[in-house]
């Protein structure tokens, strides 16, 4: 038995996103079934839809940055319950007995893989779906539970880009004395500002220009340099203990690399189309690291969830209508957002 849900779907990589129907599985016993009311346009899910990312099988409904209301629990739910403030980010099961999967990595589970929101398949064997839609029925064990100081829409891009950009700034330890660079303002990038000046550290973005200057001061960064000014790179030689690149391009990593101290590591987030070279002699002097990182378990997602509500960080969001979406991702892919797309699903409900 399955639920009728209204959505809006990719028919194929390249027609625009229609409105559609899915089913949703009816709800199980460890299920809880959520009312969507926002769910954030992640610059994946253009990715995912055009098939840049590899197979898709369509139609596909995208969306892992999805904010919601609990409208129904299984029967050994323990979590939840109805009414409650819930999220659902970018996946939604794994197989949760490998290392990582126990270690609350289930991010990174090995067998095969977690499960993800959209484009996955989950363990009916059905294709799941994601967000841009009125409702999703998910395992409690990989919902979050949403701070009240935190409103629905301002919560949806915590549950990708605000993991995504969390994580790695405590992995490394990002905080009171250590100096941590942004590169690129975008929809990430605003958020790792925000976190890395909440947790204590120093801030500088590095942008292509000085456009977003502004916002970038405003944000909580005490400096702001333009990439394409090549004295930037002289001027900041040996600066940063942990730069973030959240840009989807290819770098001049000797150029990024300079910037580190002893120690540095530069760590990767977003997927450029072709391979960057790297000179060993850019991680040799100064001993420096690059490094990749994904999203974020279900359990440290709950504690940056937490930690926002604490320290008032929040993403600068534009709420859309579904109508709205494709062109929100023409806008999106000319990084002409700040910072974030919010679908209102409250039609599709
Ligand atoms: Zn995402
Ligand atoms: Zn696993």
């Amino acid at each position: 038995m399955t639920t009728a849900v209204s959505a809006y779907a990719a028919p194929s990589a390249t027609e625009p996103l229609a409105p559609t129907t899915i089913n949703r599985r009816d709800v199980g016993p460890n299920d809880v079934a959520i009312d969507i009311h926002f769910a954030g346009i992640c610059h994946s899910d253009i990715h995912t839809v055009r098939g840049e990312w590899g197979d898709v099988e369509y139609p596909m409904v995208p969306g892992h940055e999805i904010a919601g209301i609990v409208s129904e629990v299984g029967k050994d739910v323990t979590r939840y319950k109805v009414g409650d403030r819930v999220g659902v980010g970018c996946f939604v099961d794994s197989c949760r007995e490998c290392e990582y999967c126990l270690a609350g990595e289930e991010q990174y589970c090995d067998n095969p893989g977690m499960v993800g929101t959209y484009n996955g398949v989950g363990r009916d064997g059905q294709p799941t779906q994601g967000g841009y839609s009125g409702a999703i029925v998910v395992d409690e064990n990989y919902v979050l539970s949403i701070p009240d100081a935190i409103s629905l829409e301002a919560a949806a891009p915590l549950l990708c880009a605000g993991i995504t950009t969390y994580s790695p700034l405590r992995h490394w330890g990002a905080g009171e004395g250590t100096k941590v660079a942004v590169i690129g303002l975008g929809g990430l990038g605003h958020l790792a500002v925000k976190l890395a000046v909440a947790l204590g550290a120093e801030v500088t973005v590095l942008s292509q220009t000085l456009k977003k200057m502004e916002d970038g001061l405003r944000l909580g960064a005490t400096e702001y340099y333009a990439t394409g000014d090549s004295d930037t790179f002289k001027k900041l030689s040996g600066k940063f203990d942990l730069i973030l690149n959240t840009v989807s391009a290819n770098l001049d990593m000797a150029d990024y690399l300079g910037l580190l101290t002893l120690d540095g590591t530069l760590v990767e987030l977003g997927m450029p189309e072709f391979p960057m070279a790297v000179p060993a002699s850019a991680l040799i002097f100064g001993r420096r690291r690059i490094a990749g990182s994904l999203i974020g378990g279900i359990a440290e997602t709950q504690e940056m969830l937490d930690f926002c509500a604490e320290h008032d960080v929040t993403p600068e969001i534009e709420v859309i209508e579904p109508t709205y979406i494709n062109e929100a991702y023409e806008r999106t892919v000319a990084s002409d957002v700040r910072y974030r797309f919010v679908i209102d699903t409250e039609s599709l409900r």
